[in-house]
Order: C-alpha cells, then sequence, then structure tokens
C-alpha cells in the first residue's frame, strides 16, 4: 500500500523509509505535492501531527501518515518542545541556546518525542502513537552522526550520545522508530491483515 508521507524533512523520511524496509513489509512512503507547507499551529505535538496529516488529506485524499517531534527538557518546563526545529536559526545555535539554557542546572532529563497520526483515504483517524526515547542533555557536543539536537543527547543508560550511534542503531531505538513500529505493526494487524 502507498501512503503520503506529510513531511518536507528529507532526513526524516530517509529514516522512516530504512526503518520500513528492515521489517519488508509492503508499505511505500511517498511524498505530498510540492508546495506543501502547512502551518503548524498546534500546542502539542500531537496537535502538530493531526494538522500536518489533514493537510496532506486534503490535497492527496489517500492513506496519509505524519509525524512532529522534538526535544523537551524537564528543566526547561519540556522546552524546546514544538518550537525545536525553530530555537534559532540554525542546528548549531540552536543547541548553543539549549546548553545556553542548560548552564548550571543540574537536573539535565530529556526526551526526544514523537507524534504520529495516521489519516486513512476517509479523511478520519485511523490510529495515533508518542514514542519516547528518555536521555540527558550534556555539556558539550559529542558525535556526528544524526542531526538536530542528537549531538548532546545522552541516551539514557548509556554512555553514548544519539550522535555516536550508527544509523541502524539509531533506527531500532528513537521516538520516532518507536512511534512507527506502532503504526506499522497496526497496519500489519489491521489494514494488510499480515
Ligand atoms: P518537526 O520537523 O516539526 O517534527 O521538528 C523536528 C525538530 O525537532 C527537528 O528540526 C530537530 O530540531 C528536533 N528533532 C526531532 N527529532 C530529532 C532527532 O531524532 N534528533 C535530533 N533532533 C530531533
Amino acid at each position: 500500500m502507498k501512503i503520503v508521507l506529510a513531511s518536507s524533512n528529507k532526513h526524516k523520511v530517509q529514516e522512516i523509509n530504512d526503518i520500513v524496509k528492515s521489517k519488508g513489509l509492503q508499505v511505500e512512503f511517498i511524498l505530498p505535492p510540492e508546495d506543501f507547507d502547512p502551518v503548524e499551529d498546534g500546542k502539542t505535538f500531537e496537535e502538530n501531527s493531526y494538522i500536518k496529516a489533514k493537510a496532506a488529506w486534503d490535497v492527496t485524499k489517500s492513506w496519509v501518515l505524519a509525524d512532529d517531534s522534538g526535544l523537551c527538557i524537564d528543566a526547561l518546563d519540556g522546552k524546546p518542545g514544538i518550537f525545536s526545529a525553530r530555537y534559532a536559526e540554525t542546528p548549531e545555535l540552536r543547541i548553543k541556546r539549549v546548553l545556553r539554557e542548560m548552564n548550571g542546572i543540574k537536573d539535565r532529563k530529556a526526551n526526544f518525542t514523537c507524534a504520529m497520526t495516521l489519516i486513512n483515504p476517509d479523511g478520519n483517524v485511523e490510529y495515533k502513537y508518542q514514542g519516547v526515547c528518555r536521555g540527558s542533555i550534556i555539556e558539550e557536543t559529542r558525535g556526528t552522526n544524526g542531526f538536530g539536537y542528537d549531538p548532546v543527547f545522552l541516551l539514557e543508560n548509556s554512555t553514548r550520545t544519539m550522535a555516536e550511534l550508527s544509523e541502524e542503531e539509531k533506527n531500532t531505538i528513537s521516538h520516532r522508530s518507536i512511534a512507527l513500529n506502532h503504526v506499522l505493526e497496526y497496519l500489519k494487524d489491521n489494514v494488510l491483515y499480515l
């Protein structure tokens, strides 16, 4: 089956397609029209993923999957949260801002969260799930893989940051892979009947 992936972030699309491929499922994710750029004005990851999914359904009327994700830091009351992609102008400046705001703070617990919404061809929410990956914010960057805040995110019960994992390793533990695995299980059991 074909599912429109309501995202224009190429890195995320790649990550999601890699996860699907590794499972050998008959699901092909395709991109929405090039000018797809909905206003993400929700107050939560879940609201924003619904906004993106609904906007993609409006123009395709087919199966649609949308995700919205970000970094939530306990001591900053969940910030940057839904503002993760806009916290400063570049990825480097966004990390700098987080490290500045965390300067001197002892409680460094954080998590990456990913909300996914699956809409069916009738335009109804068929399934939704929120995946969470726990860790903490370290004081300087470590590792060169991944993207975004990966170099300052130390994984729970690990000595490595997200940016020190290979793509394959990240794809087995990330917030996005947790959410996607639930979506794929749902499709397998309720839509593909495998
Ligand atoms: P979205 O595209 O609206 O879901 O925003 C996601 C933003 O959250 C990205 O631009 C990153 O700044 C951050 N983010 C989400 N997932 C990850 C991840 O796996 N690693 C690092 N940063 C992430």
